[in-house]
């Protein structure tokens, strides 16, 4: 069984292509940075060969999706046809959530979230729709990220808004990174050899989340109805005062498309260190001396200790911490300045492991009651996997 899992954003489109006949193996994978410009960026490998990086004009998705069927079909596809089905990690609709068949209507509940998820809606239905033309007799499965958070209980989904608001327009919280999250606690309760944990998964990247999992399922995460909340992004804002737009709109005339832009793009990282959306960016201007990066990396650190500590009350204590994406996977130095301090909660890191870390791997310190891994997130997995289980339902429906 052939399935090409594809990741799309605002300007990338990742794909893996596995064959999960009898295992899972991937036959081939690629990364297109810059897509819509004349400068775009190709890196290409088929399993066993290095990579082939390539720079080189990627004006629209069409283009990106035409380049990669040719790669595909020099040495790991016979032809287009032979695709079990294309599955994307997509990220929220309007009343639809789990593993779907993405028909208009699916499409129409994701297009009905645009002002939710203005990055990634948009973006999404544009490379989807370029699918459906190029494969036309190929099912395309969409795995939402909203799906692993579905066990929440009410007291973690509601805000503190009138329940009118809930009742008529659904507005909860939904949290996102579910694939992540759902390999993070896999993967954790492999290495641990148990699944009844209590597990904060903490997936950094770009875009950040932490999730509390009991026994595999998630009882609470940080991010929210939209992406927008929760710890600090890499240029998006995170927690803030709901006020501060108000203020900001009634008594200095900023419009609502100054707020979205500054809240959406120009905060985070970017905005409070004036430097880069890039962790590593940041951290090496605080390290030679800029204040502004050295007071981001501190409060991006804190946001996530803060997170953490709350986490541990809410699920009554903690087993085991994992870090994973970008910043979670590379950091040391982030993860050592989350973890500070927490001794008291039973919660100690090995030092010299964390800075040679290298996941899967584990962190735990000398006498920690909470275990800590860094994790290599694999989210294009768990999609695949998705969406195998998805088609075998269909058959046997
Ligand atoms: P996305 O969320 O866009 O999928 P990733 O999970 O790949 O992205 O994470 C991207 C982030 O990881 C970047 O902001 C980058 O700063 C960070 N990152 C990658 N390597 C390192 C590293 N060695 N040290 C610090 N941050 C890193």
């Amino acid at each position: 069984m052939k399935i090409l899992v594809c990741n799309v954003g605002s300007t990338s489109l990742k794909y893996r292509l596995f064959d999960l006949t009898s295992g899972e193996e991937t036959l081939s994978e690629g990364r297109m940075e810059r897509v819509g410009t004349q400068a775009g960026a190709w890196s290409h490998k088929n399993a066993g060969q290095e990579a082939v990086k390539q720079t080189l004009p990627i004006p629209d998705y069409a283009t990106g999706i035409r380049l990669m069927q040719e790669a595909l079909l020099v040495k790991t596809l016979d032809s287009m046809e032979s695709l079990d089905c294309v599955a994307f990690k997509v990220v929220h609709a309007q009343g639809v959530t789990g593993v779907q068949l993405l028909d208009e209507s699916v499409l129409s509940a994701m297009a009905a979230f645009k002002t939710v998820a203005p990055s990634h809606n948009p973006p999404y239905i544009a490379a989807i729709r370029q699918f459906q033309q190029a494969l036309p007799n190929t099912p395309m499965i969409g795995s939402f990220e909203t799906g692993f958070h579905a066990t929440m209980p009410p007291k973690a989904y509601l805000y503190s808004v009138p329940i009118s608001l809930y009742k008529e327009h659904a507005i909860r919280r939904y949290g996102f990174h579910g694939a992540s999250h759902e390999y993070v606690t896999t993967r954790t309760s492999e290495l641990m050899g148990r699944t009844d944990i209590k597990l904060i998964s903490c997936h950094l990247g770009g875009s950040g989340s932490l999730c509390a999992v009991v026994n595999g399922k998630s009882l609470d995460t940080n991010l929210g109805f939209s992406l927008q909340c929760g710890i600090m992004h890499n240029n998006r804002c995170g927690d803030i005062d709901p006020y501060i737009p108000i203020y900001l709109m009634k008594d200095f005339g900023y419009s609502l498309a100054q707020i979205e832009t500054m809240l959406n793009k120009e905060s985070g990282l970017l905005g409070m260190s004036g430097v880069s959306n890039d962790l590593r960016d940041v951290e090496l201007a605080a390290e030679t001396g800029n204040e502004d990066a050295q007071n981001a990396v501190d409060s991006y650190c804190y946001q996530i200790q803060k997170q953490i500590g709350s986490y541990a009350a809410a699920m009554g204590g903690v087993d085991a911490i994992s870090f994973a994406g970008g910043i979670g996977e590379n950091s040391a130095l982030v993860r050592r300045k989350a973890l500070e301090g927490l001794e008291f909660m039973g919660v100690s890191l090995d030092i010299a492991k964390n800075e040679t870390a290298k996941p899967d791997c584990e962190l735990t310190g000398e006498g920690s009651r909470a275990r800590i891994f860094a994790i290599a997130t694999n989210e294009e997995i768990v999609v695949a996997r998705k969406a195998k289980a998805y088609l075998a339902s269909r058959t046997q429906a």
